[in-house]
């Protein structure tokens, strides 16, 4: 039984994330950029141990991890002042617990539908753009320095 679970834990996408740059981490979690075209503000934020949802962290570590998510959006849209902030936790199809984080723009692909559906125009040219190094900087200050994660000691 073990042996199988190892097997899934091993094949987790967030647990063994491929090219992914990290833009603020602590112990318990890592901010992501998703590079998605038509979304400049598209951050995903990942537990680092393997739990499937917010149902398996401690009332402490929930706060924790929603406080990220919170600053996360605060930075968005402070950067971009989208029309709206969308905030997710699903877990539906890669249960490991993490939030999407996304600047919405009346513009964008989808909206005013959810991102996961089929896109209703292409991207367009007139949506803002936002460095990586910018949005770094905009999350150190307002989460103070990234910590080196567990999982990688
Ligand atoms: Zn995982």
């Amino acid at each position: 039984m073990s042996k199988n679970k190892t097997v899934l834990l091993s094949e987790c996408p967030l647990c063994y994330p491929k090219g992914k740059q990290v833009l603020w981490e602590n112990r318990a979690l890592r901010i992501i950029r998703i590079e998605e075209p038509g979304y400049p503000g598209y951050c995903r934020i990942i537990w680092n141990t393997h739990v499937p949802s917010m149902l398996g962290l401690s009332p402490d570590q929930s706060a924790h991890c929603l406080s990220i998510v919170m600053a996360t959006a605060r930075v968005l849209d402070r950067l971009l002042s989208p029309k709206q902030v969308n905030i997710a936790s699903l877990g539906n199809k890669v249960a490991h617990l993490h939030w999407h984080v996304l600047a919405r723009f009346e513009n964008d692909p989808h909206f005013p539908e959810a991102v996961w559906g089929p896109a209703l125009k292409p991207p367009s040219s007139a949506l803002p753009t936002l460095c990586t190094n910018t949005l770094i900087s905009a999350l150190e200050a307002e989460l103070g320095p990234p910590n080196p994660p567990r999982n990688l000691a």
